[in-house]
């Protein structure tokens, strides 16, 4: 767990990181003397850390669930931005006021109170969570924190080329000024070689890559651009929705895009624009740079990463999954994209699973409040998830997952239903769903 010592140079390092140095440092001088951010509870207290996909939906629905918990949401950006619907907007089939939402609404209509800043540090034992403004004390903590990019894979310990693959070539997969820079690299392209690396291992949003190839296809065949998009992918073949995407590649988007199977990334070299791989050596004229991911700082602050059989961290939280309590405390929740597979199941890290999630811990965290909690694996999350795989006429792809879970086996077991056929009809669902689901979390 956090030290005071690591506290401090946290709040330091995440001050600066976020922009907010001036009063971060402030805060860090001040640190040995440093103040409550809030009067202390009347009762019952839920800091949720992160004001995602999953913190919006447990700050809102431990509202609706009881009105006396004191439900506190800690997000570090001051509005949201989607990575749902961010693909087809890469291609302007919807606008930026599509993707983003205010925190004001949610928080004043459920009650809940929104504090716009980065969390520096949280001490377990003391129940403790720190800003760079001060602490809040918890009964209940829910970190809800999503990603964080993992480069050591490509760079070692080189923490400049890691910061210059990030600037110049930015995976675009936490949202914000990177899919900015995406958008303006996708517009400004004139020819040659679009490459885009696919993570290997567990990664937000498993399909989200091949829809991004096609909605950048889109762009280049509107702009007339001679360009080719090379997706370099370590697995055997596309998943999920394979079929689906294959049939885009070759109907829809003819001699665009190329995939590359198979294809471990070995080197990358920014200054020479040379991909190394297992499947060959890729130049590049511009990029999407997907790193490799791992669950967000928070979580590694909060000492709550999963070992494997080594003892060896593996990158995920280190959870229930199916109260998604943290394993190590029984006050911590962990939810939504920071999470590790568990009883045979890798729920995907989807902003659908996310919000599924944030309903079933809001009612954990109110039945344990009541003293009545759900049996656990009497409430399960769902998954749907659409792509967008052609940009005129708009046509999507679809997956719908739902999970039972065996208590005899100890086994989570999910049935999926995936329509490969790109219709209108579907992109027309992208939408509805989208718009569902943003409503759910926002209105
Ligand atoms: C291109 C793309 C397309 C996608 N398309 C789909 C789709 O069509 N459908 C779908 O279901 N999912 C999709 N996803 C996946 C979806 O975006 C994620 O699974 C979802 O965002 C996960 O929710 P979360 O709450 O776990 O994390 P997030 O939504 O990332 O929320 C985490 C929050 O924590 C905040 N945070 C992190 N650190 C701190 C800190 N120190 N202090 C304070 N706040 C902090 C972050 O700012 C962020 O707001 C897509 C993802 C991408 C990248």
């Amino acid at each position: 767990m956090i030290s005071r010592r690591d506290l401090l140079l946290s709040i330091g390092a995440g001050g600066a990181l976020l922009g907010t140095s001036r009063s971060s440092f402030a805060a860090a001088e001040r640190v040995g003397k440093m103040e409550a951010m809030l009067p202390p509870a009347k009762g019952n207290r839920v800091v949720i850390c992160g004001g995602g996909w999953a913190g919006l939906t447990v700050a809102k629905y431990l509202r609706r669930e009881n009105q006396n918990i004191e439900v506190v949401l800690i997000e570090r950006n001051p509005s949201f931005f989607s990575c749902p619907i961010s693909n087809p907007w890469l291609a302007d089939l919807v606008n930026l006021e599509f993707l983003m939402h205010d925190y004001n609404q949610p928080a004043s209509k459920y009650g809940y109170r929104f504090i716009n800043q980065p969390v520096v540090g949280i001490e377990r034992d003391r129940k403790r969570v720190y800003t760079p403004q001060g602490y809040i004390d918890y009964t209940f903590l829910v970190i809800a924190s999503g990603i964080r990019y993992n480069y050591a894979p490509w760079f070692g310990e080189d923490k400049d080329l890691a910061r210059q693959a990030k600037l110049n070539y930015p995976g675009a997969m936490i949202p914000g000024s990177e899919h900015l820079a995406l958008k303006r690299k996708i517009k400004d392209f004139e020819e040659g070689e679009f490459v885009m690396t696919v993570p290997p291992g567990l990664y937000r949003c498993p399909p989200a890559p091949y829809e991004r190839a096609c909605m950048i296809a889109e762009v280049f065949r509107r702009n007339k651009v001679k360009g080719k998009i090379i997706i370099l992918d370590p697995k055997e073949d596309i998943a999920p929705k394979g079929p689906g995407f294959r049939a885009a590649f070759e109907q829809v988007y003819l001699g665009m895009i190329e995939y590359v199977p198979r294809a471990t990334v070995r080197e990358v070299d920014l200054a020479g624009k040379v991909i190394k791989t297992t499947a060959g050596d890729f130049k590049f004229k511009d990029a999407n740079l997907i790193p490799p991911q791992q669950a967000n700082d928070l979580v590694w602050m909060a000492d709550l990463i999963a070992k494997d059989k080594e003892g060896k961290p593996t990158g995920w939280a280190d959870q229930d999954p199916l109260t998604f309590q943290a394993k190590a405390d029984p006050n911590v929740f962990l939810v939504g994209d920071v999470i590790s597979p568990a009883l045979g199941v890798t729920y995907p890290k989807s902003g659908h699973q996310a919000n599924a999630q944030g309903k079933i811990v809001a009612k954990f965290i109110a039945g344990r409040i009541a003293g009545k909690e759900p049996k656990p694996g009497s409430l399960m999350p769902d998954n749907t998830c659409y792509s967008m795989v052609n940009g005129s006429p708009q046509e999507a792809i679809v997956i719908n997952v739902s999970y039972e879970y065996s208590e005899s086996e100890k086994k989570i077991t999910p049935k999926a239903r995936t329509i490969n056929d790109r219709s209108e009809a579907l992109a027309k669902a992208t939408y509805e769903w989208a718009r569902a689901i943003y409503r759910d979390m926002f209105i």
